[in-house]
């Protein structure tokens, strides 16, 4: 955080360096524009072919091909997720936080992508709709849906408050997907990675730039829908915050289960294709 009192004198021209206008790091106008209507006109007559509960402070796996929708609701009370997305042919490509961050912003909605990892950075998903894309930003500067946070974990846990608390989403995630490809728990917890936080209302403190969180605005019956890129493996955590409006990483908030459905469109999406690799060489100069 910056000091209450800076150790270093601000020098003459500190107003006219402060008032030096931003530019976007990242403009995303020349990637080509999703166009959600296509679609939203892709869900007539769509078949549900899968349908998981993730239980209150537990997590599960889902399978989405490409191609398909998934979508997460709001089931019984207000209830945060932490969502994360791998290729199902290769785990080492996973869902990028930060750069689907400096992309899209600090929180998604409908039209947002999220991207994969360096060195694929490709399309894993597109956000087709969102019910609680009314909320914006609040007067906190809060908003629904980020991806600022990496997801409760009981190594900070330790850190801050000791002991072991072992329903963090990151033990979750790492219990879920252990399981569902067999493998070592020390293994999978290396390919849990930074989620999406569905339905979670954060943002950053105007005074300390501190990462806050507050009562999820999200309500049973609220969704979000993802169409799939590619074929991919969903872990999603019913996070032990509950609606994150106290505390999490312990047993105390009221928390809920998350609807997971998967959809098969009746006809595939005109023109639609799975997302292409990365055109970077991967020569790097040499
Ligand atoms: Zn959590």
């Amino acid at each position: 955080m910056k000091p209450d009192l800076p150790a270093h004198a601000a020098p003459e021209d500190a107003a006219a360096r402060r008032a030096v206008k931003p530019v976007i790091c990242y403009p995303v106008e020349g990637l080509p524009a999703p166009g959600l209507g296509p679609y939203i006109a892709a869900r007539d007559g769509w078949e549900m072919v899968a349908e998981v509960l993730v239980p209150a402070r537990e997590a599960r796996c889902f399978d989405v091909p490409a191609g398909h929708f998934f979508r997460i609701t709001s089931v019984e009370g207000p209830q945060v997720g932490d969502l994360n997305l791998w290729n199902a042919h290769d785990l080492h490509e996973r869902f990028y936080s930060g750069k689907t961050r400096a992309l899209h912003g600090t929180h998604l909605s409908a039209g947002d992508r999220m991207w994969s990892n360096l060195p694929y950075l490709r399309e894993m998903a597109l956000i087709t709709e969102d019910t609680l894309d009314w909320y914006g930003f609040d007067d906190f500067g809060g908003g629904v849906h980020d991806v600022i946070g990496t997801r409760c974990d009981p190594y900070t846990h330790n850190l801050l408050a000791g002991g072991q608390y072992h329903h963090c989403c990151h033990s979750n995630l790492t219990r879920a997907l252990a399981e569902r490809m067999g493998m070592p728990l020390a293994e999978a917890e290396l390919h849990v990675h930074d989620v999406l936080n569905v339905f979670m209302c954060t943002g950053f403190t105007r005074d300390t730039g501190q990462y806050f969180m507050k009562a999820s605005p999200v309500r049973p019956g609220d969704f979000i829908e993802f169409f799939a890129g590619m074929d991919l493996l969903g872990g999603l955590s019913a996070c032990p915050g509950g609606d994150c409006s106290t505390v999490h990483s312990s047993d105390r908030a009221a928390c809920y289960p998350l609807l997971v459905q998967v959809f098969k469109p009746h006809t595939a999406l005109l023109g639609w294709q799975v997302s292409a690799a990365n055109g970077y060489d991967r020569t790097h100069g040499l």
